[in-house]
């Protein structure tokens, strides 16, 4: 290797001294509560399938068949080799399903926010962004020329600070953006606070709900649907890779909203869409999510029992008020030598997460409950981590 190179070298080992490098685990077999990690049979607390729909017999079936049907690959772009009416099938079922006139799905909720916000402001605009909001978002509007701020988190009294800056500014449209479920934290946007805040000032409102959908408001339907407010939030993001269980993003909206994204957001135009077996899957998890609300009362269930004893063992689990479970641990090294320790000693595999994805100093182990997650498997899971959380002087 040249010379040129040898600083990925060094600013690798810095990451490794400063207990910031991430390792990732080898993964055979399909995502369940349990799962083979590295060779070993470890109870999962990783992943975002909430509802356990990742390997459910349904979805599988769905995929398979449209293989069969439909074959692996899309050809091209939608734009120039068409679409196909399975695509078509579940845009129009998740404009039923989260209650609004049209949708359109994307490759990834990462996609979806890229290309979302680009295709809604330019030059002469503002964007005032929550201080947390996810990466795709803060990348997403790297992309625009529009004028940005951050209000601190979750506040709307700063947020309205922010938006009438914009306005003074003389910005044209101004676009609020907010996650809906703040992923590392497991706290909600106050978006009902946030729509007031839009709808003084003539804003518009966008939200990423990639952790609310499956998870909140009736059967899952989303923070729209949970705080009410159908009909006054211009933008939905959403992800079929979490509760839903596949792979693909989406936006909903109005119908103007949905055609203008269709001619205009790049990663439609320049790259092509998921395949029919993610698009068939995700049409039968909202089969189960339409036919009953089963899975979505166990995920909180099952959530409320296992915060309730990790509470009870002394940990600090932060701000959330939904089933993401953050075992807050400050550095790095710590959550770590935590996490290494779990897996190592206890069979439980559950993720140290650390900056850049969190702020320096709150490291954490973030703990991802499931509907597929038995009584048991929780019992075992906040046991080990008292026991690991006396061993390294966590909890008393
Ligand atoms: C996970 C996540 C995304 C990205 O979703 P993908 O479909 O995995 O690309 C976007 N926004 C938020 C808030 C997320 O948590």
């Amino acid at each position: 290797m040249s010379d040129r190179t040898a600083w990925l070298t060094e600013d690798l080992e810095a990451l490794r001294s400063q207990g910031l490098y991430t390792t990732i685990r080898h993964i055979a077999g399909p995502q369940g509560p349990w799962l083979i990690a590295d060779g070993r049979r470890v109870l999962n607390f990783c992943s975002n399938n909430y509802l356990g729909l990742a390997n459910h017999p349904h979805l599988v079936t769905a995929a398979r068949a449209a293989v069969e049907e439909y074959g692996v690959g899309p050809g091209a772009v939608r734009t120039i080799a068409g679409t196909t009416i399975l695509h078509d099938r579940l845009e129009e079922r998740l404009a039923r399903f989260k209650g609004v006139p049209a949708t359109v799905s994307l490759q990834s909720g990462f996609a979806a926010n890229l290309g979302t916000i680009a295709a809604l402001v330019g030059e002469g605009d503002a964007i005032v962004s929550d201080e947390l909001n996810h990466a795709s978002i803060v990348d997403g509007v790297r992309l625009t020329r529009a004028a940005r701020s951050v209000y601190r988190h979750a506040d709307p009294d700063d947020l309205e600070r922010a938006v009438e800056a914009a306005r003074s500014a003389g910005a044209g449209r101004v676009l609020v953006i907010t996650d809906g479920v703040f992923s590392m934290d497991g706290d909600l946007a106050p978006l009902d606070a946030v729509v007031a805040v839009a709808e003084r000032h003539e804003a518009l409102v966008m939200v990423d709900d990639a952790h609310g959908e499956g998870v909140l408001g009736r059967g899952g339907r989303g923070i729209v649907d949970h705080f009410g407010l159908h009909g006054r939030v211009d933008v939905e993001v959403g992800t079929m890779s979490k509760a839903f269980g596949v792979m693909g993003g989406y936006v909903a909206g109005s119908t103007a909203l949905v055609e203008w994204l269709r001619q205009r957001a790049r990663p439609f135009l320049f790259s092509s869409a998921v395949t029919a077996a993610d698009v068939a899957a995700c049409l039968a998890a909202l089969d189960l999510l339409e036919a009953s609300t089963e899975l979505v009362d166990r995920l909180w269930d099952n959530a409320r029992r296992f915060k309730e004893m990790m509470a009870a063992a002394g940990f600090d689990l932060g701000t959330s008020t939904t089933p993401i479970t953050p075992v807050m641990l400050g550095e790095a090294s710590l959550a770590q030598a935590f996490s290494r320790r779990l897996f190592d000693g206890e069979a439980v595999f559950a993720q140290a997460i650390g900056f850049p994805t969190v702020p320096r100093g709150k490291a954490r182990i973030r703990v991802m409950v499931s509907a597929a997650h038995s009584r048991d498997d929780l019992e075992r899971g906040a046991a080990a981590f008292a026991r690991v959380g006396k061993e390294l002087g966590v909890v008393g």
